[in-house]
């Protein structure tokens, strides 16, 4: 057992600012040792997500008190017993959702969410259904099988993937999350080819990163989509060819073959659709509360030809695409750094929660 500092979410819902109401306490917390098949990490850095976000909202219910944190990246310090692939000493990616590799979903490659880790996430445990959390003798569940706003973590080997030591630890983070989610469904689903057009809809850290992922490729004509026109400038700064508010792309008639959605609002996912050209695909992303709906024209779909497709994770298999996605990194050609709004004390991870809900930051970093 050891005790580690983690920023604990002890209920749902609070009031904003955040910086005021302070539903987030950095505590001091018990850390079992890693299980089998687990892996103990001191976390290096962890990036700011809607998805931690969305469990203070209560916009996905979790159990409380929850360490959050779910895009992390460390140097694993101890490995459990039946632990093979990973040793001590090596940089690690968190990804936040373990890959059984057994059951049916992860037999689609990527293309359905691993059951018994859905499961796991759902009921804040580790992959096997254990807890390594505590504190004063009471239950701290963990976030996405990942905790990762902590000193340490113990994660289940599923929920980790060794990288390079050339790897930088807040590039290592942004690969977990916001770069295996936008890049993913880049990469996986909307698949361009050298002539298409990739628009983006939704421009935080998710949504940047797809537009990186799509600027990596031959050949592609970028469109980025956000309501706010700092997105839209910092999009074009990380070299979209385009940029519109929702309303500007739909008065203009924008259409494009491959458009990601990765707003999690169902307004923008309306605006993907719109955007999205006979023939093309809408690809969604973003996690909406789970009561949002849309409208939508059956006709549409069948006399244009289109697809409406979710994909969670970016559909990525991390084992498979996170070297993907380092390749690409040190050719240069996706310099995922660029995301990074700025670095952030665990202390100020309230303050930082009001940043994210405001829109006002692509992607915060915490670094311990
Ligand atoms: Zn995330
Ligand atoms: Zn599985």
């Amino acid at each position: 057992m050891i005790t580690i500092r983690g920023a604990v979410l002890e209920r749902i819902g609070a009031s904003r600012p955040y910086s005021a109401s302070r539903p987030l306490a950095v505590t001091e917390v018990e850390l079992a040792p890693p299980g089998a098949g687990e892996l103990l990490v001191r976390v290096e850095a962890a990036g700011v997500c809607h998805s931690d976000l969305s469990v203070v909202d209560g916009n996905r219910v979790r159990p409380v008190p929850m360490l959050l944190g779910h895009e992390a990246a460390g140097i694993v310090e101890a490995v459990g017993a039946d632990v093979t692939g990973v040793r001590p000493g090596q940089r690690v990616v968190l990804t936040f959702l373990p890959r059984c590799g057994n059951c049916p979903a992860c037999a689609t490659d990527g293309m359905a969410p691993c059951q018994p880790g859905s499961a796991a996430n759902g009921a804040g445990t580790l992959l096997d259904g254990g807890i390594r959390l505590h504190r004063a003798g009471q239950t701290v569940y963990h976030h996405l099988g990942v905790s990762g706003f902590a000193t340490h973590a113990v994660v289940s080997a599923a929920s980790a993937v060794p990288v390079p030591d050339d790897v930088p630890p807040t590039v290592a983070a942004l690969l977990g999350c916001a770069v295996l989610t936008g890049g993913g469904a880049v990469l996986n689903v909307g698949r361009p080819a050298p002539g298409d057009t990739v628009a983006v809809v939704g421009l935080g850290g998710v949504g940047m990163a797809a537009v990186l992922t799509a600027l990596a490729h031959d050949e592609v004509r970028v469109i980025a989509i956000d309501r706010l026109a700092d997105k839209l400038s910092a999009a074009t700064a990380l070299g979209a060819h385009a940029t519109y508010t929702p309303q500007q792309a739909v008065d203009e008639g924008v259409r494009a073959p491959v458009v990601i959605e990765a707003a999690g609002h169902p307004a923008a996912l309306q605006t993907a659709i719109d955007v999205t050209a006979p023939g093309g695909r809408t690809i969604t992303v973003g996690l909406p509360p789970p009561d949002a709906r849309i409208s939508l024209s059956p006709l549409a779909l069948v006399a244009e030809g289109r697809s409406l497709i979710g994909s969670y994770l970016g559909s990525a298999v991390p084992a498979r695409d996170i070297p993907r996605f380092v390749e690409l990194w040190r050719s240069g050609r996706l310099p995922v750094e660029r995301l990074v709004s700025s670095t952030v004390p665990l202390e100020q991870i309230n303050e930082a929660m009001d940043q994210l809900a405001d829109g006002t930051a692509v992607r915060q970093i915490i670094t311990f």
